[in-house]
């Protein structure tokens, strides 16, 4: 892909950087998104039912085989476009990345600032006491069923994952990091989200009206495209490393 020089030397002169990321960004991780592909989650599973408060209350052991199925918790590796990111750090001022992601492929690739807007999925909490545990603590390769799920070990209440289901706030300090990183960036990376949950649709408008260069990297267009001066289509892993290089050789 030819990067237009346009671009290039808008990558080269920003000094604060912005990257919102999906689930695509994971795609080459080997992890579904949830939209957008034949193999989206959301094709399969019915979200109302594994992704709400009102569907694990009313049957938690369904939504732990759910997240078992998906992989929440097992251990993907950075992909390329993890690690050009988290090289690309070093070139600015400030580089923060928001995450809708519940992996933690990007801390793993090595970005330092990494705000994550939907939990993590490294952690469970309890649903009572808000205690969290290390979900590296507990097994969720076996069927869960009403009798063996996992329980505080505080409290014996519902553990739950540590992530924001539909119909759940948004961390507020999370949210404030991501708002401080919004005001100051001159350049705004938008990558492998579809756009359609929380926050991506006012990040980049803000960033849009607030002159900010807005790039898209995903293989198709989604409801934020609308909003970026620059769309590359293509997968994050194989287009990052060329913007990487582009700073390597200034
Ligand atoms: P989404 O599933 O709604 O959209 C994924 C987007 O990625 C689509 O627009 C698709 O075209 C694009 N895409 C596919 N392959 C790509 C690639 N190789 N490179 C770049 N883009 C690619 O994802 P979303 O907008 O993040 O919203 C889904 C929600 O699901 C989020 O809240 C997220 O927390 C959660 N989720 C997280 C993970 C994870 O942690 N890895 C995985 C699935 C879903
Ligand atoms: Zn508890």
């Amino acid at each position: 892909m030819n990067i237009p020089s346009s671009l290039a030397d808008k990558i080269k002169s920003a000094r604060n950087v912005f990257v919102f990321t999906g689930a695509g960004v994971s795609k080459e991780s080997g992890l579904s998104t949830f939209r957008g592909d034949d193999d989206s989650i959301w094709n399969k599973y019915d979200p109302e039912i594994n992704a709400t408060p009102e569907g694990f209350y009313s049957n938690p052991a369904l939504v732990w085989n759910f997240c078992r199925d998906i992989n929440l918790f097992t251990h993907a590796k950075p992909n390329p476009g993890h690690l050009a990111l988290a090289q690309m750090e070093s070139y600015y001022d400030t580089f923060t990345i928001v995450t809708q992601n519940v992996d933690c492929l990007h801390e793993q690739a090595g970005s330092t600032d990494v705000v994550k807007i939907h939990g993590t999925c490294d952690l469970i909490r309890c649903t009572k006491c808000g205690h969290r545990a290390p979900a590296s603590n507990f097994d969720f390769t076996h069927e869960f069923t009403p009798d063996n799920l996992p329980k505080c070990e505080k409290c014996g209440a519902l553990y739950r994952p540590d992530i924001v289901w539909f119909g759940e706030y948004l961390p507020e300090e999370a949210i404030n990091r991501a708002s401080a990183a919004l005001q100051r960036c001159d350049l705004m990376y938008v990558i492998g989200t579809s756009g359609e949950v929380s926050g991506g649709y006012g990040f980049a408008q803000h960033a849009a009206a607030a002159g900010a260069t807005v790039v898209e990297i995903n293989p198709k267009r989604s409801s934020l495209t609308y909003f970026a001066d620059y769309h590359l289509a293509g997968p994050s892993g194989e287009i990052l490393p060329l913007l990487l290089d582009i700073l390597k050789n200034s």
